[in-house]
């Protein structure tokens, strides 16, 4: 479904100042690896278009269960998907949005016209950002846009789990301007309880990464409370950036719950309750312990 051409992406969010340098067009990719707990993106995970259901939008029409072919809705507007045939009725029918597709497919061309009509705005620093999701998980699609974007001079920021074949990194790298590479626990069995997935080729990657382009990689660690943010962790990431000797800014992105009410949207189950949003004080603490590995720390 998904060609070199073409991409599944999920969101276009313009005029942003948080990721990236300057002014960015961040496009939003579906599709990802890991299965962190807390994720504040739920819907970018599966790397299929998904159907959500926006309740205080809906005006209880009811037009959508009647319209049904096959009675998969029910009166909660959760949909059976062992009965649903993906036929787009109850979507169609459903004046008010309340009922919506997540996920399209665009091609390279379609998202630089779009990203083109921010040009004015990037100046000298500004561009695209790829994110996700995993933005990386679809990369044929990935190359094929960056490779339209290089031509229009337009700078590229990817932001990335860093769990990608190497083969895949390597590649894509020189049409990537800067990375932003995520490191979320420095102890792999804990990595894979939090994210389903063990950390061996996050951090064998980064190693790689920065011998071919450590000026151009920022360490991101999010930093929820209760799940990652004990000293082992902070300063095991610290003992590991050290030897590895990276010398760029740190970034800590403090957990936030914006993302918790796309749960029940999508019908799934938010598995982070114990999660805590750190204090300034919190953070404090945590740039302290990596600044004595002589690590800069930024909060965003
Ligand atoms: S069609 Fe839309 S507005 Fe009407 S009941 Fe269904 S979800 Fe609600
Ligand atoms: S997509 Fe079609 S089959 Fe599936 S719930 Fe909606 S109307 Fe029913």
């Amino acid at each position: 479904m998904v060609g070199i051409k073409e991409g599944l992406v999920f969101n276009i969010q313009r005029y942003s100042i948080h990721d990236g340098p300057g002014i960015r067009t961040v496009v939003f990719l579906k599709g990802c690896p890991l299965r962190c707990v807390w994720c504040s993106n739920p819907e970018s995970q599966n790397l299929f278009r998904e159907k959500r259901f926006i309740e205080k939008r809906c005006i209880n029409c009811k037009k959508c269960i009647s319209i049904c072919p096959v009675n998969a809705m029910n009166q909660q507007r959760v949909i059976n998907l062992d009965k649903c045939l993906d036929c787009g009725a109850c979507i169609d029918t459903c004046y008010s949005e309340a009922l919506q597709y997540v996920g399209n497919i665009l091609s390279d061309e379609e998202i630089l016209e779009e990203v083109k009509k921010d040009l004015v705005f990037y100046k000298d620093k500004g561009g695209i950002t790829l994110s996700g999701g995993e933005p990386l998980l679809q990369n044929e699609f990935v190359s094929s846009l960056l490779r339209l974007c290089k031509k229009s001079s337009i700078n590229t920021v990817v932001e990335t789990s860093g769990f990608v074949k190497w083969d895949t990194l390597n590649e894509l790298a020189e049409l990537i301007d800067l990375f932003y590479y995520d490191i979320k626990h420095i102890n792999s069995k804990i990595h894979n309880e939090l994210t389903g997935k063990p950390n061996e080729l996050i951090v064998e990657n980064l190693e790689k990464l920065l011998d071919k382009k450590r000026n151009n990689v920022i360490v991101r660690i999010p930093l929820i409370k209760g799940m990652n943010c004990d000293f082992e962790n902070i300063s095991g990431i610290g003992v590991f950036l050290k030897k590895i000797n990276y010398h760029n800014e740190v970034h800590l992105l403090p957990y936030h719950r914006f993302g918790t009410g796309k749960y029940k949207q999508l019908d799934r189950e938010y598995l982070a309750q114990s999660a805590e949003i750190p204090t300034e004080n919190d953070i404090r603490n945590y740039s302290s312990i990596l600044e004595q590995y002589h690590l800069t720390t930024k909060v965003y």
